[in-house]
C-alpha cells in the first residue's frame, strides 16, 4: 500500500512538472519576457538577441551589397490563426527572397501589436514579420515592415477579416514599393525558444493602416512585443 501511495504521489509530481513546462510564454507577468529563460536558457544568456533599437546615426555601411530580391508575388491560399502570441498566417505556397545568391522560402508572416524593433526609440504602430527560410541550411531570415497610422491596408482587414479561416493572399501586398532600403543585422527569434543566428532585414519605408485597422488588431494583441535587447558587439548595417 505504501509503495502504491508513493506511485501515485511520483506520478502526480510528474504531471504538475509536465503541466508548467507545457505553460506558455507570454508578454507580462510570471511568463513575461524576464522569465523567458524558464522556456529556453537562449533567452536569458543569448548575446544576439533581438529585438534590438537601431541608432541610425550608428550604424555602418554595408560591405559588401546585399543582393535582396523580394520574390513574394504568388497568390496562394493561407491560413489565418491566433496562435496565441500573435495573428499568424501561413500561406501554402509564399513566394522567395534571394539573399547573397541563397534562396529562403516564405514560411509565414505574423504581427505585433507595436513594433518590435525600435528607430532612434521610435516605435512603429505595427509590425509584420515575414520569417522565410533557407531549406538546405535551416536558416531563418526575418524581413520586417512597419506599419505607421494611414491610410486602409486592403491586406490587413484580409487577414484581420478572417481569423480561423482561409483567405486568398499575395504577399507582396505587404511589401511597401521601396524594398531595396534597410537595416540588416543579425540577431534572434523574438519569442522562445530565442533562437540566434537570424538574419533580420528591417524595411526602412513603413506602409501604412488605418486607426481602426490598429484598433483592430489590438482587441487580439495590444502588447505582445519583447524589450529591446542589448546590441554587445555587434554591428547594425544599413545602406
Ligand atoms: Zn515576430
Amino acid at each position: 500500500m505504501k509503495l502504491f501511495v508513493s506511485l501515485a504521489t511520483i506520478i502526480l509530481l510528474g504531471a504538475a512538472v509536465n503541466a508548467s513546462e507545457h505553460q506558455e510564454f507570454g508578454y507580462s507577468g510570471h511568463n513575461g519576457p524576464t522569465h523567458w529563460d524558464e522556456f529556453s536558457k537562449t533567452c536569458g544568456t543569448g548575446h544576439a538577441q533581438s529585438p534590438i533599437n537601431i541608432v541610425p546615426g550608428k550604424t555602418v555601411s554595408m560591405n559588401h551589397q546585399y543582393d535582396v530580391s523580394l520574390h513574394e508575388d504568388v497568390h496562394t491560399t493561407a491560413k489565418v490563426i491566433d496562435n496565441g502570441h500573435s495573428i499568424k498566417v501561413t500561406p501554402k505556397m509564399g513566394g522567395t527572397i534571394t539573399l547573397h545568391g541563397e534562396t529562403f522560402k516564405l514560411l509565414q508572416f505574423h504581427f505585433h501589436g507595436k513594433s518590435e524593433h525600435t528607430v532612434n526609440n521610435k516605435r512603429y504602430d505595427l509590425v509584420a514579420h515575414l520569417v522565410h527560410q533557407n531549406p538546405e541550411t535551416k536558416q531563418l531570415a526575418v524581413i520586417a515592415v512597419f506599419f505607421e497610422e494611414g491610410k486602409n491596408n486592403p491586406m490587413l482587414d484580409n487577414v484581420l477579416g478572417n481569423v480561423g479561416g482561409e483567405i486568398r493572399v499575395d504577399p507582396q501586398d505587404l511589401l511597401p514599393n521601396d524594398t531595396v532600403d534597410y537595416y540588416h543585422y543579425v540577431g534572434s527569434l523574438t519569442t522562445p525558444p530565442c533562437s540566434e543566428n537570424v538574419q533580420w532585414y528591417l524595411l526602412k519605408t513603413p506602409m501604412t493602416a488605418s486607426k481602426s485597422q490598429i484598433e483592430e488588431f489590438r482587441k487580439y494583441y495590444a502588447d505582445n512585443e519583447r524589450p529591446v535587447q542589448e546590441l554587445n558587439d555587434r554591428a547594425v548595417e544599413s545602406n
